[in-house]
């Protein structure tokens, strides 16, 4: 493993886990926030610690294949999804899970987002799925959401919360922001006679314009 990478990546999920803590993506409970490290490693904010004293050297190093993890510090209780997330999918590179208030008013009904936000097609990729129901920390948990995600950039865990990735931690925390954001809005349409679903050929062209060609290249 290359030390100064890890470092590098350790200082960045603890930027972004301060960052996620004092967004509104987190009331009560804060979320939890992963990064690739390598092939075979990632990087995730350690389980039941205060945010306010996190350092970068808390983040944990874990296997992804194995879970196992370095130093003193537990890695959150979600560590299997984050892993099997950055296994099975190489083009995400970060993962940021949280029990944000609106994900959760949809994901308590087991209600997907519908692609009305144009923002919401560009960066999560269309519809938010809601995974099935299973018990939070659990493999089986982890598989749910895999299959939620599928083609998305983001879903909906029943009864639980929200998962957000990117490229890079920026992307996935605005993933975050445009999902809580979304699921706002259709719970707001609700009142003035429901949202207008964007059709599938734009909502290719808008995924495909922010992944390929949207940005400084
Ligand atoms: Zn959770």
């Amino acid at each position: 493993m290359n030390i100064e990478k890890a470092k590098q990546v350790q200082a960045a999920v603890c930027a972004a886990a301060k960052k996620l803590a004092s967004s509104n993506l987190v009331a009560g409970t804060w979320g939890n926030v992963s990064a690739r490290l390598d092939d075979d490693h990632m990087v995730v904010t350690p389980s039941g610690m205060p945010y306010e004293t996190l350092k970068p050297e808390d983040m944990v190093i874990v296997n992804m294949h194995d879970l196992s993890y370095e130093g003193k510090l537990k890695p959150t209780v979600e560590t299997p999804m984050h892993a099997r997330i950055l296994l099975e999918r190489p083009e995400i590179n970060a993962v940021i899970h949280t029990h944000s208030t609106y994900a959760l008013v949809m994901a308590a009904a087991h209600k997907p987002i519908p692609p009305i936000c144009d923002d919401q097609v560009q960066i999560l990729g269309g519809e938010v799925r809601v995974a099935r129901y299973t018990l939070p920390g659990t493999g089986e948990m982890a598989k749910a959401v895999l299959e939620a995600l599928e083609g998305r950039m983001g879903a909906l865990i029943a009864n639980h919360g929200a998962v957000a990735c990117g490229r890079n931690l920026d992307e996935a925390f605005t993933a975050a922001t445009v999902l809580e954001k979304a699921a706002q809005v259709y719970v707001g349409t609700r009142a003035v006679g429901g949202g207008v679903e964007l059709c599938k050929e734009d909502i290719a062209f808008m995924y495909d314009f922010f992944m390929n060609k949207y940005g400084q290249r």
